[in-house]
């Protein structure tokens, strides 16, 4: 039924200004049960701020975050801790992340004493579960993170998010620090606990390419927008906005000899405080026609589960990944 599948919703509307700009501006989304939606962009399209405005660690300046069917966008107090331990987030940066002075069972153990969850005795059995779960060992507790690499960081990272077993997980850039080597075992490991414990993630990635493993759903943002959502399949097979046909024919082809037909996209993003008239991908669009300097193109449903924020959206070509690299 449509309860039992779409429990968590529904959207979060995001208006933040910063200063005189909207580093985010009018970005909705729903986020279903057990589902992995993927915010995709380049730096500073505003999808950082987005995860931290759906974690309420900064404010919206508008909209609505709807968690459960509750409107939790001004709850405060005990009502947004309770809030916080649904929703979890795990960054980027598990160098940074991570409190050096503090050992492993203590950096895990947080979370639950700041949310009173159990006592010392339960706290240390439930660590040892933590590092099961996420691959540790049992004597890593008592070590410090400067003695882990970069995966086992994040690992330590993810087993303290789930500490508080959060219902949905943010998962900001949670590869692109580590080695090309070690990014494909925690994408798998975030599979395995998104199975086992029914987790709902928004993935934040800035390209296609770890996206296309991990992925249900994909939207994807610019200068502040969402311009396209799709399933992941259809979104790869089917984009119908120029920015995503840019963006797929970045990733890195595993054939050297396709490498030469990929051009990657033409200019710069420009400044979010000179933000473009009209559609704001229009400086940067190979296909832009004089309306688009004048019409900003709404987000608009092309087909079902499809929405493309672009005038021409049904109009482009067929899109084909090897010829259409050339794009921009
Ligand atoms: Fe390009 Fe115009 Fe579509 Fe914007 S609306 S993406 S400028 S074709
Ligand atoms: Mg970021």
């Amino acid at each position: 039924s449509v309860a039992k599948h779409y429990p968590v919703k529904k959207g979060i509307i995001v208006s933040r200004q910063v200063g005189a700009v909207r580093a985010v501006d009018g970005v909705s989304f729903t986020l279903h049960r057990g589902e992995t939606l993927a915010l995709v962009g380049e730096s500073g399209c505003g999808k950082s701020t987005t995860a931290r405005v759906v974690m309420r660690l900064i404010e919206p300046t508008g909209g609505d975050i709807i968690f459960k069917g509750q409107n939790v966008t001004n709850v405060a107090g005990a009502k947004l801790r309770a809030l916080r331990r649904h929703l979890q987030i795990v960054f980027q940066d598990p160098y940074a992340s991570l409190n050096p002075r503090l050992t492993v069972a203590d950096t895990i153990a947080e979370p639950m004493a700041v949310h009173g969850i159990g006592d010392a005795a339960s706290r240390k059995a439930r660590v040892q579960e933590l590092l099961r779960l996420t691959g540790l060992r049992a004597f890593h507790a008592d070590r410090y993170p400067h003695e882990f690499s970069g995966g086992q960081r994040q690992r330590i990272g993810i087993a303290r998010a789930l500490a508080v077993e959060p219902e949905v997980m943010v998962l900001d850039e949670p590869v692109s620090a580590l080695d090309v080597s070690i990014q494909a075992q925690v994408v798998n490991l975030l599979g395995d606990l998104q199975q086992r414990l029914g987790l709902s993630y928004l993935f934040i990635a800035h390209d296609l390419a770890v996206v296309k493993h991990v992925a249900d759903r994909v939207a994807v943002m610019y200068l502040g927008r969402i311009v396209e959502v799709a399933g992941k399949r259809e979104l790869f097979s089917n984009p119908r906005h120029p920015y995503t046909r840019a963006l797929l024919a970045a990733i890195p082809r595993p054939d050297p000899s396709r490498r030469g037909a990929v051009t990657p996209l033409g200019g710069d993003l420009p400044s979010p405080l000179n933000i473009p008239p009209g559609c704001r991908f229009h400086t940067r669009c190979p296909v832009a026609q004089a309306v688009c300097r004048e019409q900003d193109p709404p987000l608009r449903e092309i087909a079902p589960g499809h929405t493309a924020a672009c005038h021409f959206a049904e109009d482009l070509p067929r899109f084909d990944a090897e010829a259409d690299g050339g794009i921009a």
